[in-house]
C-alpha cells in the first residue's frame, strides 16, 4: 500500500461516517477501507491496483458501465455552459427540459409529468406528499394511509425508512409508524404452505391485503407502493399473477398505485420499465439509479395524467405547491441523464438486459442450484439471487450468526467478483451492469460456483 493509501485509510477510519456500516468494527480496523480509484466498463479499480468485475453495477446503479466518456463529456459541458439554475417558478434549462420529455416519452403509458430530486429516497418522500396532497384536494382528508410490503425497500429518510419493510432501517430509529402499514411480501420461496402454485401465493397475498384494508376502512387507505421486483429484501420476482390480482384490489377501493422503479426503470429487467415487464398500470412512478447511471444524482416521480389533472385543480385553489428542492432538474445531473438515455438505446441495453441477463441467470442456476445449501436460483433480466439454505428440504434459515451472505460475498470478491449480501436473509445477489457481456456472465458464473464450494 503507499504512503497516500495508509494516509487516506487513517482518516477514512477517523473522519468519515460510512452509510450501512458497522460503525465500531469499521473505526476500530477490524473491517476493510477498501478504496476505488477508477472503473471501466464492468470492472472497478482500488488504490492498491486490484482489479474486481463489479456484478452488483455499484448499488445496482451503474447501468451503462463505468468510465463512458459520453457522460463525462457532457457533464463537463453542461458544468461550463450553466453549471446551475433552480426551477422554481417555471425556470428550467435545456437539460433538464429535454430529460423530462425523454422520460415521459419511454415511460409506460398514461404518464404526464415529472419531478425531480436526487435520491430514490427523496423521490419517494415527494410520492407521499403528493398522494396525501391528492386527497386533500379530492375532499378526502381520511384517506392518507400508504401500505407497503414487508421485504420492499422505498428508502432511508423518516417517512421513506418506514416504507422501507425491513427491521434493519427501521431499529433504533423512532420513526413514525403510522400512517404506513406493511403487508406480505410476494416471496414464493418462501410461502408458509408449500402446496400452494404461484397462482394461489399470489391470490393469498392479494387476499391478505384485501384483509387489511377491509380492516383499517378503505376510506383510510390512499396508496399501495411496491417494487416490480423486490430488490434490496431479496432480490426476489413477483409470483404468477401477483401484480394483475393486487391490482383489482387496489381498484375495488380507489387505492392508488406507486411502482417503484429506482432499481428497475430503464431497462434492468429487459424492458425500459418494470411496470411494462409485468403489466402494471400505476399512478406514480419513482426512479432514480439508471436515470443518470449514477454518473450524477438525480431521481425523478413521474406523475400519471390522472393524479395531475387533480394536483392541477389544487393549484387552480391553492395557490402554487409548496414543495421544493433546491437541486430539483439540477442541469449537470439532467445532462448526465441525457447522455446515459441516449447511450442506452445507442448500445441496445435494454435488450442486452434481457438477452444475457437469460443466459447469465441460466448459467448460474446450472453451476450452483444442485448445492446442497442453495435453496433457490432466483432473478429476472439482469437481476439475480442464490438463497442458501441449512437444509435444502426444510428450507432452515443458518443461524445469523453464521454471516453466511457476507462470507459467501467475500469468497466472491477474492474470485475477483463483487455480489452482494443482501441485508436480510442468506442471500447473495447480483446486478451487474446493462452492458455485461456473456464472456463476462462466465467469469461471474464460475467465481459464483468456487465462492460456494469453498464456504460450505
Ligand atoms: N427505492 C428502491 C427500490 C431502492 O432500491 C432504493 C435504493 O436502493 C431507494 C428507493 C432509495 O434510493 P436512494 O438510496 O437513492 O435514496
Amino acid at each position: 500500500m503507499s504512503e497516500h493509501s495508509n494516509e487516506l485509510t487513517a482518516w477514512d477510519r477517523d473522519h468519515f461516517f460510512h452509510p450501512s456500516t458497522h460503525m465500531g468494527m469499521h473505526a476500530r480496523g477490524e473491517t476493510p477501507t477498501r478504496i476505488i480509484a477508477r472503473g471501466e466498463g464492468a470492472y472497478i479499480t482500488d488504490t492498491n491496483g486490484r482489479t474486481s468485475l463489479d456484478a452488483f453495477a455499484g448499488l445496482y446503479c451503474v447501468n451503462v458501465g463505468y468510465g463512458r466518456q459520453k457522460i463525462s463529456d457532457a457533464i463537463a459541458a453542461q458544468a461550463k455552459n450553466l453549471a446551475y439554475y433552480h426551477a422554481y417558478v417555471g425556470h428550467g434549462t435545456e437539460a433538464s427540459i429535454t430529460l423530462s420529455n425523454m422520460i415521459i416519452d419511454r415511460a409506460p403509458k398514461g404518464m404526464s409529468r415529472v419531478y425531480f430530486g436526487l435520491s430514490g429516497s427523496d423521490a419517494n418522500e415527494t410520492n407521499i406528499k403528493l398522494i396525501w396532497y391528492y386527497n386533500n384536494i379530492l375532499g378526502r382528508p381520511e384517506k392518507k394511509k400508504i401500505i407497503s410490503r414487508w421485504r420492499g425497500y422505498h428508502g432511508s429518510g423518516v417517512m421513506t425508512g418506514s416504507l422501507t419493510g425491513l427491521e434493519l432501517f427501521h431499529n433504533l430509529f423512532d420513526l413514525p409508524r403510522a400512517p404506513i402499514l406493511h403487508t406480505e411480501a410476494p416471496y414464493y420461496f418462501r410461502r408458509l404452505d408449500r402446496s400452494m402454485s404461484e397462482e394461489q401465493f399470489s391470490q393469498y397475498c392479494a387476499d391478505k391485503l384485501e384483509e387489511m384494508i377491509l380492516a383499517e376502512g378503505p376510506d383510510t387507505i390512499a396508496a399501495f407502493i411496491g417494487e416490480p421486483i423486490l430488490g434490496t429484501g431479496g432480490i426476489v420476482p413477483p409470483p404468477d399473477g401477483y401484480w394483475q390480482k393486487i391490482q383489482a384490489v387496489l381498484e375495488k377501493y380507489d387505492i392508488l398505485l406507486v411502482a417503484d422503479e429506482v432499481v428497475t426503470g430503464f431497462g434492468r429487467l429487459g424492458s425500459m420499465f418494470g411496470s411494462d415487464h409485468y403489466g402494471i398500470k400505476p399512478d406514480l412512478i419513482t426512479i432514480a439509479k439508471g436515470l443518470t447511471s449514477a454518473y450524477a444524482p438525480l431521481s425523478g416521480s413521474i406523475v400519471s395524467h390522472k393524479m395531475w389533472q387533480v394536483l392541477v385543480e389544487g393549484s387552480d385553489k391553492m395557490g402554487a405547491i409548496g414543495h421544493g428542492w433546491t437541486y430539483s432538474a439540477h442541469p449537470i445531473c439532467a445532462a448526465a441523464g441525457i447522455a446515459n438515455l441516449e447511450l442506452v438505446d445507442e448500445l441496445g441495453l435494454v435488450e442486452n438486459a434481457g438477452s444475457t441477463g437469460a443466459y447469465f441467470r441460466a448459467e448460474l442456476a446450472k453451476a450452483v442450484a444442485g448445492h446442497k445449501n442453495v435453496g433457490d436460483v432466483r432473478g429476472d433480466g439482469l437481476m439475480a439471487a442464490v438463497e442458501f439454505v441449512e437444509d435444502k428440504d426444510d428450507r432452515e434459515f443458518f443461524d445469523s450468526s453464521r454471516k453466511i451472505g457476507p462470507q459467501v460475498s467475500a469468497a466472491l470478491l477474492e474470485r475477483g467478483v463483487i455480489g452482494r449480501a443482501m441485508p436480510q436473509g442468506d442471500i447473495l445477489g447480483f446486478a451487474p451492469p446493462l452492458c455485461l457481456t456473456r464472456a463476462e456472465a462466465d467469469i461471474v458464473v464460475k467465481a459464483a460456483a468456487g465462492a460456494i464450494e469453498s464456504v460450505f
